[in-house]
């Protein structure tokens, strides 16, 4: 079973009309429904199960800029800055703390990659730094380890998943949004070449502009209307302590484990590299797209075949606007933790910091990640079929720079001048082969 999230009402009725209909309601969905209802654009945002049901509510909750691609940089900082603000925004606290995070290296190869980042980064490493000695064991107390050195953001932070989206979601309908729940679009009909209206499995709605936020489903979205979009599925598992007295304040990464604490008093506890890939039919279709990437990432990937495969299969079929749709049958993506993999990470924790011994785990779960090929996300209109946008693939890392994509999906279905330069996410150099290199934005 899944964390537990904040809930949010459904607007009772589906509205015959909207300007913009955004379908899904993670942290991208919602955070752009917000910052449409802010410019007072009439938008209605569906969402199959519950708001935050996937990825959104069960990530790491780790808001960073550090680390980043380069070409995602410009948006995470527009992204902490709403993060810093949200509290005023949304009228709720949703548990941000610019409370740093930490990427630890034991030896000096990582120390060299983490360097190189820096570099990379120029102007945007803002108060990023290579951190050792005694300042470093400040930042984590009570670890055993020495560790060789991090690099370390103050200004980076945490925020609560199970809160965040529902929140801004509240937020979004106070502005005039609907935000519909246990409502599947089943697909997009177009007329005279755009988007005319989105069929939704309790009705159709009239409208210019769709913006699909569907995470892992976007790509049977996109399949529907003739679109190619290479994304893949990776699993995740995460587990949630107990409260812990006399932990550390700041999130850190190790190569064997990961944690930040949470406004409950518990930590959010991942292995800090293992993740699992489950082979299903789009694996073979696109194995080209992403071999460069699983180059790089193949031994921190365990493969497996299996029920998803056929699952999958299943979806993939074409099913008419009037018939149950894939997105009903699964109305919350819920895949089950890798138990050997959180065993890993809570034996690394205790070890390096004693305080976590016999502490009680009260919550195991597991997401599936929206990746792409570079692991940057698509947020972008489609020339193809005008009216239709795109943001979804966040490979990983959406939560942090969530509001600060939903800001640019607003500006972009708008017209507005674009907050930041949405050229790196543009659409087309999935399609077009002029994707850059994983990692290196160049
Ligand atoms: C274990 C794990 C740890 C992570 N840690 C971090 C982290 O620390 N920091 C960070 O920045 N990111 C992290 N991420 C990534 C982050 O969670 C995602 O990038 C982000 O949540 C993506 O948000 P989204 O709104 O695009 O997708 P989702 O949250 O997956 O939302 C998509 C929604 O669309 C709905 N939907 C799909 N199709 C339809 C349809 N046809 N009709 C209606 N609704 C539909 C789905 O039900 C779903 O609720 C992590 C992810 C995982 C799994």
């Amino acid at each position: 079973m899944g964390p537990l999230v904040e809930p949010v009402t459904s607007a009772e009725r589906l509205p015959p009309q909207a300007d913009v209909v955004i379908v899904g309601g993670g942290i991208i969905g919602t955070s752009a429904a917000f910052s449409l209802a802010q410019r007072g654009v009439n938008v209605a945002l569906c969402e199959k199960g519950h708001i935050a049901g996937e990825q959104s509510s069960r990530n790491w909750g780790w808001c960073r800029r550090m680390g980043r691609d380069p070409r995602e940089l410009p948006l995470s900082v527009v992204a902490l800055r709403l993060w810093n603000e949200m509290h005023q925004l949304v009228g709720e606290d949703v548990g941000f703390r610019p409370a740093g995070i930490l990427y630890t290296c034991d030896d000096d190869a990582a120390v060299g990659r983490r360097e190189t980042w820096l570099k990379l980064a120029g102007d945007y490493a803002l108060d990023t730094r290579m951190v050792a000695g005694a300042e470093l064991e400040r930042l984590l107390p009570g670890s055993t380890r020495k560790f060789r050195a991090a690099l370390y953001t103050p200004s980076d932070g945490r925020a609560e998943p199970q809160k965040a989206a529902p929140a801004i979601a509240r937020a979004a309908a106070r502005r005039g949004a609907t935000i519909l729940t246990q409502c599947a679009v089943r697909g997009i009909e177009t007329a005279a070449g755009r988007v005319s209206a989105v069929v939704t499995e309790k009705g159709r709605i009239a409208c210019g502009s769709v913006v699909i936020a569907g995470g892992i489903w976007s790509r049977l979205l996109c399949q529907a209307q003739g679109l190619r979009l290479p994304q893949l599925a990776v699993r995740a598992s995460v587990m949630r302590t107990a409260p812990v007295e006399g932990g550390p304040e700041t999130a850190a990464w190790t190569p064997h484990f990961a944690f930040r604490k949470r406004l409950d008093g518990g930590y959010t506890v991942a292995d800090g590299s293992a993740n699992r890939y489950d082979i299903v039919p789009a694996s073979f279709r696109y194995l080209a797209d992403f071999f460069p990437v699983l180059k790089l990432e193949w031994k921190h990937l365990e493969l497996r075949f299996g029920g998803r495969f056929f699952e999958e299969w299943g979806f993939s079929r074409r099913r008419s606007p009037g018939e149950i749709s894939a997105f009903e049958k699964v109305r919350v993506m819920d895949p089950a933790p890798v138990a050997h993999q959180l065993e890993h990470a809570r034996r690394a924790l205790e070890q390096t910091f004693p305080v976590f011994k016999g502490v009680a785990i009260a919550q195991q779960w597991a997401g599936l990640i929206d990746a792409l090929p570079d692991t940057v996300p698509v947020i972008s209109p489609v020339d193809k079929l005008p009216g239709l946008f795109l943001a979804t693939g966040f490979s990983g890392h959406g939560f942090g720079i969530g509001p600060g994509a939903g800001h640019l999906v607003a500006d972009l279905v708008t017209g507005t001048k674009p907050v930041v330069d949405p050229s790196p996410f543009r659409y087309a150099r999935l399609i077009d082969g002029t994707r850059p290199n994983p990692y290196t934005g160049v």
